[in-house]
């Protein structure tokens, strides 16, 4: 079975989901975190409270954790993009590629949208019912 490439650093990753389809497919997606714009010295990210030390999913807004540069929730996220990794059904050829970090409505389901180059049909990652701790 074909293995993908697993980024190295999950810190620096704002996003990760490992998916398999009901046909086979298997699907990694993240997105890195972007180098902040202002001082270029660290990784921008959801806030964090002070309080509790734990991520504010719900945040409006990135932050600079060295500077404290902040960008609004989607001029930041427009500017990132999820990258994708995926098999074929049988599960012995991979491909990559990547689209807007943008989750369109599939299906009636907010999801990640993008052309399946075996199955040439769409794909969705769709979001998750729950929220868990690595996704909002
Ligand atoms: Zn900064």
């Amino acid at each position: 079975m074909i293995q993908f490439d697993f980024p190295e650093h999950m810190d620096d990753l704002l996003y990760f989901t490992n998916r398999k389809l009901s046909d086979g497919t298997k699907i990694l997606a993240y997105v890195h975190k972007k180098s902040c714009p202002e001082c270029d010295n660290a990784l921008m990210g959801k806030p964090i409270n002070p309080k509790t030390k734990k991520i504010q999913i719900r945040a409006k807004e990135y932050v600079c954790p060295n500077c404290g540069y902040e960008e609004e929730k989607l001029t930041h996220e427009n500017t990132l993009q999820l990258e994708i990794q995926y098999t074929n059904p049988q599960q012995t050829e991979k491909k990559t590629t990547h689209t807007a970090y943008k989750r369109k409505t599939y299906k009636g389901i907010p999801s990640f949208v993008f052309l399946n180059e075996f199955t040439q049909e769409k794909c969705a990652i769709t979001k998750r019912l729950k929220a868990k701790k690595d996704e909002d």
